[in-house]
């Protein structure tokens, strides 16, 4: 009979170690998966296309949902694993169920830092990282708000770009003298800001963000 092996979190480990685990030990393990985003496994690194109008959600799935069938894995997603009992080997999920394991495996990422000032829980404050964020993000953006993305590393450019192309004005806050400062020297980083520009963002640098304010406080 197969074993129960749990795996909590659905994103690219966990989706990796399926695959590993189906070529290596096909039917030694009864997999089950559980994400608490709201769609099957994606490729995350991918996340800025879809912001960017340049992937669907779909497209960048890692495996679709007959490939976690035809491999006998149970997939739950859209809900969390809100405790473990270790002396019963079960998982205890936000909807109220229990699922039994033999092996847990932990695959579940990691948090995006928030700034540390005051406003940095307000709504309208919105991080970058997950499917969820990417929804919100182009919500904002089709209603054409008004966007202050804080950061110029590579994310940060990414998701200027990509909410300046789906229909945001956006204005991007660097705290250094010049972009992606741990990438570039100075002359490349000039260069990469005259780009970024180009494509309709506004950059300010040497921008320290102090306080986040409520619309309507500034
Ligand atoms: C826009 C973007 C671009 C990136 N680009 C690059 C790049 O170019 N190169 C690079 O190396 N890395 C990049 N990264 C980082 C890379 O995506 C991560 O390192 C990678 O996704 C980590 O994989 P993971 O499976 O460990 O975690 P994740 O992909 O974060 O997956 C963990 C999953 O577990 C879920 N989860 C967490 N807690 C629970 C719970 N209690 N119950 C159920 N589910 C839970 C999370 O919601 C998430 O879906 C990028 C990240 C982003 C956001």
């Amino acid at each position: 009979m197969s074993e129960p092996l749990v795996i909590i979190g659905n994103g690219m480990a966990a989706a990796r170690l399926a695959e590993e685990l189906a070529k290596r030990a096909l039917g030694r393990y009864a997999i089950a998966v559980i994400g608490d985003e709201p769609r099957l496994a994606y490729n995350r690194v991918l996340l800025s296309s879809v912001l960017a109008g340049e992937a669907t959600s779909q497209e960048i799935e890692l495996k679709s949902a007959a490939w976690w069938r035809d491999r006998g894995v149970t997939v739950t997603y859209g809900c969390a694993a809100q405790s473990v009992d270790l002396a019963a080997r079960k998982v205890h999920l936000a909807n109220g169920m229990d699922v039994s394991f033999s092996k847990l495996v932990f695959a579940t990422g990691s948090t995006p830092l928030r700034l540390n000032v005051p406003g940095a829980d307000l709504p309208g404050v919105h991080t970058f990282r997950d499917s969820r964020d990417v929804d919100q993000l182009l919500a904002l953006a089709s209603a054409r708000a008004r966007v202050v993305v804080v950061g110029g590393g590579l994310l940060g450019l990414e998701a200027a770009y990509g909410l300046a192309k789906a229909g945001s004005k956006v204005t991007l806050l660097h705290l250094m003298d010049r972009l992606m400062e741990r990438q570039l020297d100075a002359p490349a980083a000039a260069l990469l800001k005259r780009l970024v520009e180009m494509k309709g963002v506004e950059v300010l640098l040497g921008a320290n963000t102090k306080q986040i304010l409520r619309g309507g406080e500034s």
